[in-house]
């Protein structure tokens, strides 16, 4: 590994700004938060993985992956991070290096070409180049050839230097963030400003969540200037530094820009969801806040409040004809991180039991929601393995479980109702539209008819008397019998 890669690792785990650093003393922090990678670890994710996640939604660059183009193929589009024009950013662009390429050391002049072709071809504002595992063994400096190239074509090259190798997917996050910070973020000014520009961090439009939560912005004069990443344009993500505030959706992954933003460029930051009536009230009341406190119109607090008085009102009229499907209904939740608390406040809003909820990936301070919440931790779980998950939805102790799309098997097996709430799901779930949405499809899960059927003892298991003597099961023994 580089030592310019050993030490943005090493920054990156200083992290001031991540709870988790905050109980720890100087000796511990630098040691790291990574456990020690065992084979198949990165199948959750590695750190390239976790760096392409949280710059692909930047729509109008090439995304360009160096490396075998399996690293490319795996995760290529996997999480449905909508755009509302360009569509460049979903074209997978890989240098595709071979085996010769190893043997003869032409990476770096393969990723070179890649780059001037990619630009040629495409005319993007700017191309990010990923660094993989193969590359970085063998020593090819994407920096070097970034620099160069964005002297050669006058293009900006970002080199996001997170071959897969280095740790999880979550540090491939904040190795995104740092190449933000370091070569995107302050390099272009905005062609105008306002007292009520802010940045959201962490929030990747997924589904087109972003397009449920804007409109709100909107409405109360507030201009969004750079999501970062979903649906962005490089110039917005380039110009973010004139923001007035910053609002983080997903704590753990961009702590990181949050906290060096306002350092470096004085922006206050907070922690908030879009998640649920009652989080999505409190984000747009703190971002109001925020705003006048930096020189916004105090009116901008009035106006605020009557938006959610008319949307929460609003909200809670479509939601009202789905009460009676899920009033008191338990569930087992499956996720992590930031879902494993705003997605619970939400269900519990509409009356729902929580039976338990995963605090995989969460952070400590994840866990302190969690708990004020539910009153209690003891519905905390970390991972259940999935024999145990089998048995505890076989043996009904929950309604319906909501997880990813990897465990729904084990909650179909065990005939229960599953709805997919991790990335690859394909309905947005942001905002009051989006708590809504939920809603509906929690109602539409549970009240589905199938469930009744595959329930049902089959025909052949019936006895003949039980089922007014047109069971199959006597034909089905007799056949046997002969046999
Ligand atoms: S970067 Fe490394 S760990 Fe990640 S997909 Fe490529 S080879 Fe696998």
């Amino acid at each position: 590994m580089s030592r310019s890669l050993q030490a943005k690792i090493a920054d990156v785990f200083n992290e001031p700004g991540c709870d988790k650093n905050a109980a720890k003393g100087e000796k511990e922090r630098k040691k790291g938060c990574s456990k020690p990678l065992t084979p198949g670890a990165a199948a959750g994710g590695c750190a390239f993985d976790g760096a392409k996640i949280a710059l692909q939604p930047i729509t109008d660059v090439v995304h360009l992956v160096h490396g075998p183009l399996a690293c490319e193929g795996n995760g290529w589009d996997n999480r449905h991070a909508a755009s509302s024009g360009p569509m460049v950013y979903r074209t997978g662009f890989t240098t595709d290096l071979a085996e010769m390429d190893i043997i003869m050391g032409s990476g770096e002049k393969r990723l070179y070409r890649a780059i001037r072709e990619a630009v040629a071809r495409h005319d993007p504002p700017a191309v990010f180049v990923y660094a993989t595992c193969v590359p970085a063994l063998i020593g090819d400096d994407i920096e070097a050839v970034c620099r160069h190239a964005s002297e050669k074509l006058g293009v900006p090259c970002i080199p996001v230097n997170a071959p897969g190798f280095v740790g999880s997917k979550n540090l491939g996050n904040k190795l995104a963030g740092e190449a933000l910070l370091d070569h995107v973020i302050g390099t272009m000014e905005p062609e105008f400003t306002t007292p009520t520009d802010i940045n959201i961090l962490g929030e990747y439009n997924l589904s087109g969540e972003l397009w449920q939560v804007r409109p709100l912005f909107e409405r109360l004069g507030i201009r969004l200037h750079a999501c970062v990443t979903g649906d962005a344009r490089y110039r917005e993500v380039a110009s973010a530094h004139r923001a007035r505030v910053n609002m983080m959706v997903c704590s753990t992954a961009l702590i990181n820009i949050a906290r060096k933003m306002e350092e470096r460029y004085g922006i206050p930051y907070f922690e908030g969801s879009f998640y649920g009536i009652e989080d999505t009230s409190t984000a747009l009341r703190t971002t109001a806040a925020l705003l006048v406190r930096r020189g916004a119109p105090a009116e901008l607090i009035d106006r605020t409040e009557a938006l959610i008085g008319a949307e929460e009102a609003r909200a809670w009229a479509r939601i009202a004809p789905y009460r009676r499907s899920l009033e008191g209904k338990r569930v087992l939740l499956y996720t992590g991180g930031v879902k494993s608390w705003s997605i619970v406040s939400a269900l519990m809003e509409i009356g729902m039991e929580i039976v338990s909820t995963s605090t995989r990936k969460s952070t400590r301070e994840d866990k302190e929601r969690i708990k004020e919440i539910m009153k209690t931790d003891a519905h905390m779980v970390d991972s259940i393995p999935p024999r145990e998950m089998y048995a505890k939805l076989r043996n009904g102790e929950a309604d319906i479980m909501l997880s990813g799309g990897r465990t729904q098997f084990t909650a179909l097996k065990a005939k229960t109702p599953w709805l997919d709430i991790n990335q690859e799901r394909h309905v947005a779930y942001a905002g009051y539209d989006g708590m809504v949405n939920l809603v509906a499809e929690l109602a539409r899960a549970l009240d589905n008819p199938v469930w009744r059927e595959v329930r049902r003892p089959a025909p052949w298991d019936v006895p003949a008397s039980a089922a007014g003597g047109s069971s199959l099961a006597a034909p089905v023994a007799a056949a046997a019998a002969r046999a």
